[in-house]
């Protein structure tokens, strides 16, 4: 395959960016470029001198005036709940009853599981974002189905079946053994492949017993490489529920604590009411909590502190994710919008730089992948969005007056969503190969 390179303004952050201002933590080249090869970037910076890299016959994608960045993240999203996604009234427990249960028993039908599957990455990619970390339902046929869906398109994804066991209807539990063993053969026939990541996925504590907990535990002992993924703290009365099912246990954080499973890959949705206790733990133990605002906003689930677990004495890990279909958006912009509302209402403020940070490279190190995704380093993977930010009328509008990147940024926070998407390269790919394939 001959090289590929793309020219727009490229855009990849080397650390935190501390103000508005901050252009030291970025780096930013307005006649940029992005050289390809195999599907991985082999440099990036100023296009003449990134040209001059590319193998003869070579071929040029302009994307000028586009902007051209690292594929966005989304840390934690449910793939089996496109069809939940807008279901109205309910708060976190009877919204799983009414909704979500009974459309995740559906995935038992592997024919079902391929369709949305495939829908979900195509729905994913339309959006910007190129690497999920995903759950499954409880059926082993449906983490085949999006593995196999992810490798068509030789995506980076970490995903597990979820494991659950209890307070869940008939057709949506397995049994401590049985979690165990469909989840040690997914992990066998997906971990590795392709870019395939597997995670040990206890959907959270009120549906797993301490029997499949301590399954869980074993997973991890037994594969301490892989990721866990779970909820944490989204809702009062799941957190009073939680610790009636688990009266050992100091808090909520502490039953899984207890099973061993934190850790510096262990990703944790929601942590909206920890104690500084539980956020103590979480940060000594390098866990991730991973801040999903549509959808805490939309279920009524609470307001995460953003600023404040960054700043604490002990601070936490943070990823932000879409939590679809909890979450009301696929879009990572809207997304980081309704998740700059949240932290003004806890009277902070995300600044625009630091938002971008945390949709690419912020992700890709909460995820412990940055290495591979997340900026436009050389030796990493090819994947990129190329976004306008005058892709609507009144964003055209808005861009007259507009002066600095950081300003560009909030704009095609606050106003953008897949219609300022024009391009999305995944390993390389552009998407219309790799969507619906
Ligand atoms: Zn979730």
């Amino acid at each position: 395959m001959s090289d590929l390179i793309l020219r727009g303004r490229t855009l990849s952050f080397l650390r935190w960016p501390e103000t508005k201002d901050d252009l030291a933590a970025c780096r930013y080249e307005e006649d940029g470029a992005v050289l390809i090869r195999d599907g991985s970037i082999v440099a990036s910076g100023d296009h003449a001198v990134v040209a001059a890299k590319a193998a003869p016959g070579a071929r040029t994608v302009d994307h000028r005036p586009h902007l051209i960045l690292p594929g966005f993240i989304d840390a934690h999203v449910h793939f089996p709940q496109m069809q939940v996604i807008a279901s109205y009234g309910a708060e976190l427990l009877d919204w799983l009853n009414t909704y979500t249960f009974p459309e995740e028993t559906k995935f038992r039908d592997a024919q079902h599981a391929r369709r949305i599957a495939r829908l979900f990455l195509d729905e994913m990619v339309r959006h910007g974002t190129t690497t999920v970390a995903a759950y499954c339902s409880v059926h082993r046929q449906s983490a085949d189905a999006f593995f196999a869906e992810a490798l068509d398109r030789d995506m980076l994804v970490i995903a597990g079946k979820v494991m659950m066991d209890r307070n869940a209807p008939g057709g949506l539990r397995d049994t401590p053994q049985s979690g165990y063993d469909d989840t040690k053969a997914l992990i066998a026939e997906w971990h590795g492949r392709g870019r395939g990541l597997y995670a040990v996925t206890p959907r959270f504590a009120i549906t797993s017993t301490p029997e499949q907990m301590e399954m869980a535990a074993a997973l991890m002992r037994e594969h301490p490489d892989l990721h866990m993924q779970t909820h944490l703290s989204e809702n009062r009365a799941e957190i009073d529920y939680t610790c009636e099912l688990y009266p050992q246990a100091k808090d909520y954080a502490d039953v899984y604590d207890r099973y061993g499973l934190l850790g510096a890959k262990a990703l944790f949705g929601h942590c909206i009411h920890l104690s500084e206790r539980e956020a103590d733990r979480m940060s000594e133990s390098g866990s991730i909590a991973v801040f999903c605002p549509t959808s805490n906003l939309f279920l009524g689930s609470g307001l995460f502190d953003y600023q404040r677990y960054r700043q604490r004495s002990k601070p936490l890990r943070i990823a932000a994710a879409t939590d679809v279909g909890g979450g009301t958006n696929y879009s990572m912009l809207r997304t980081m919008d309704e998740g700059y509302k949240v932290i003004a209402l806890n009277g902070e403020k995300l600044n625009p730089l630091a938002s971008f940070w945390q949709m690419t490279r912020g992700n890709a190190e909460a995820l412990s992948i940055v290495d591979r995704v997340g900026t436009l380093e050389a030796g990493t993977d090819a994947d990129i969005v190329v976004l306008d930010a005058r892709a609507t009328p009144g964003m055209k509008l808005r861009m007259e007056t507009i002066g600095t990147l950081a300003e560009e940024l909030f704009l095609l926070q606050t106003l953008g969503d897949d219609r300022v998407v024009r391009e999305v390269y995944v390993a390389g790919r552009p998407s219309k190969s790799v969507i619906g394939n």
